[in-house]
């Protein structure tokens, strides 16, 4: 449904997708007139560096929706990057930010400790996955959980070497851009790059690196890092493997579940840390508060961060007590690590966690993202691939479905036509052929169908069905 009435300076538009109460509501074309002059000012005096998915600025948020300066709401499909599963303002976030704000913003750990930093290590220690002692270390960013979490195991094992994956993404600073597999943007000009990176093949199955299929090929690619011990590196110089349980920047790709417990059982032969990146995939993200726990295992260091402090900027590493204790007093930490702000805010999510079920809300978001896309491949001849795990979703989109040639323009186009209707999305991938979903996990099952009755129009609007639906139809 499409209204439109004059107004003197700009169209009205009210558009409904395939619901009859729409939670997107358009005034404007998008970019609206406030963001189109913000954006001019943000030209000025900010480099390019940085980009957008949508260039549009926001004013307000609530729940799975935003307001943006021209009063546009949308329906928010990247969750500002995957860090509100508990959504925009979540009610026990706010309050708990007022109170704290009130009493103490900052005195820095390492000159006076503050209770929610202890408080929220001792819930991390208790809530990640394996039953063993654990110590928790906070820190700003995920970038930063990361290089902590190598330097900690490099510590312990007194080894040098991390082994790495295709399409992994790790942050951007430089250890973590090191770890990082996709080169444009992220490491152009960059380097030189931090020694002792090794990479090797994820357990992409749409794309296997072996041009193997599973599961016929045993997850071949977990088994090959004893060969990569022979060929590459030695294993006795690796201190850690580091993994993303679900690959996000990467394409949403969920491994098999032997993927993981071959890669760890391998380097436990060896003496080898595996560290799991829960940066993307925690906090509810797949359906359990870590995915870890879906694939069965139990890492010896676990980072964690986005949706952990609901929008405020903190992160993780949590491990095994006599592996985080080896760092000598003062080798660890930083300014703004463990922030009183972002501890308050970190423990009213997991409050909200527990109160929401974010993980029941996750699996069903999994399972309307299921019905709702389960004729796609069919209807679209670009849909290549439809993956995820719990609420973390991704579709792949092809050019050819024999040679599987990223669809990256078909994608970008698809991305922006959501925006132009009111949904917020972002593509992934290394190839930037990839939609995924990081729907803050409070969004109403309504909304979850009217984004994805957006997204389905926006593929439409970009490739028409292919033939076959219209033979159906
Ligand atoms: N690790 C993973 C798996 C991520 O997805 C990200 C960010 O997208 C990072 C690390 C880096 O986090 P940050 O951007 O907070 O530094």
């Amino acid at each position: 449904m499409t209204e439109q009435d004059g107004d003197d300076r700009c169209t009205y538009i009210l558009i409904s997708w395939g619901n009859n109460v729409s939670s997107i509501r358009l005034h404007t074309a998008i970019p609206g007139p406030e963001s189109q002059r913000w954006m001019q000012r943000r030209n000025a005096a900010i480099p390019r560096g940085p980009y957008h998915s949508v260039p549009i600025f926001i004013a307000s948020g609530e729940g799975a929706l935003l307001t943006d300066v021209d009063g546009n709401t949308f329906l928010d499909f990247a969750g500002g990057l995957g860090c509100l599963n508990v959504g925009h303002c979540a009610p026990a976030v706010v309050e708990a930010l007022r109170d704290q704000a009130g009493q103490s913003t900052h005195s820095c750990f390492h000159v006076t400790p503050n209770v929610g930093y202890v408080q929220l290590a001792e819930a991390l220690n208790a809530r990640t996955p394996g039953k063993f002692a654990k110590r928790t270390l906070l820190v700003n960013s995920g970038a930063e959980a990361v290089e902590n979490a190598v330097k900690i195991a490099r510590a312990f094992t007194k080894r040098q070497a991390i082994i790495c994956f295709e399409d992994a993404f790790h942050g951007r600073t430089l250890l973590a851009m090191s770890l990082t597999s996709k080169t444009h943007p992220y490491k152009i000009g960059f380097g030189p790059f931090a020694p002792e990176v090794y990479r090797i093949p994820y357990a992409y199955c749409y794309r296997c690196s072996y041009s193997k299929t599973y599961p016929s090929c045993g997850v071949y690619c977990a088994h090959e890092l004893e060969h990569v011990f022979k060929r590459v590196v030695e294993a006795d110089n690796v201190a850690a493997v580091i993994a993303e349980p679900v690959l996000g920047e990467g394409g949403f790709v969920a491994p098999p579940r032997e993927f993981f417990q071959v890669l760890q059982s391998v380097c436990r032969r060896h003496g080898i840390l595996f560290i799991a990146d829960e940066v993307q995939t925690g906090y509810g993200r797949t359906g359990t508060l870590f995915a870890c726990e879906q694939f069965g295992i139990e890492p010896d260091l676990l980072t964690a961060g986005k949706s952990i402090a609901g929008g405020l900027p903190l992160a993780s590493v949590t491990g095994r007590a006599e592996i985080m204790d080896t760092p000598v007093v003062g080798g660890l930490g930083g300014t703004f690590g463990g922030n009183p702000l972002a501890c308050a805010a970190a423990l009213a999510v997991l409050e909200t966690y527990d109160q929401v079920d974010l993980s029941a809300r996750s699996l069903r978001i999994g399972t309307i993202f299921e019905e709702t896309t389960s004729d796609w491949s069919r209807r679209f001849s670009i849909v290549g691939d439809i993956r995820g795990l719990g609420a973390m979703r991704g579709i792949e989109f092809v050019t050819d479905r024999q040679t599987r040639a990223p669809a990256k323009q078909q994608t970008e186009a698809i991305a922006h036509a959501c925006y132009e209707r009111g949904l917020i999305v972002l593509t992934a991938g290394t190839l930037g052929n990839v939609i995924r979903l990081l729907v803050p996990l409070v969004a109403t099952d309504e909304q979850i169908r009217e984004g994805l009755s957006v997204l389905e129009a926006a593929i439409s609007s970009v490739v028409p069905e292919t033939v076959e639906k219209a033979a159906i139809g």
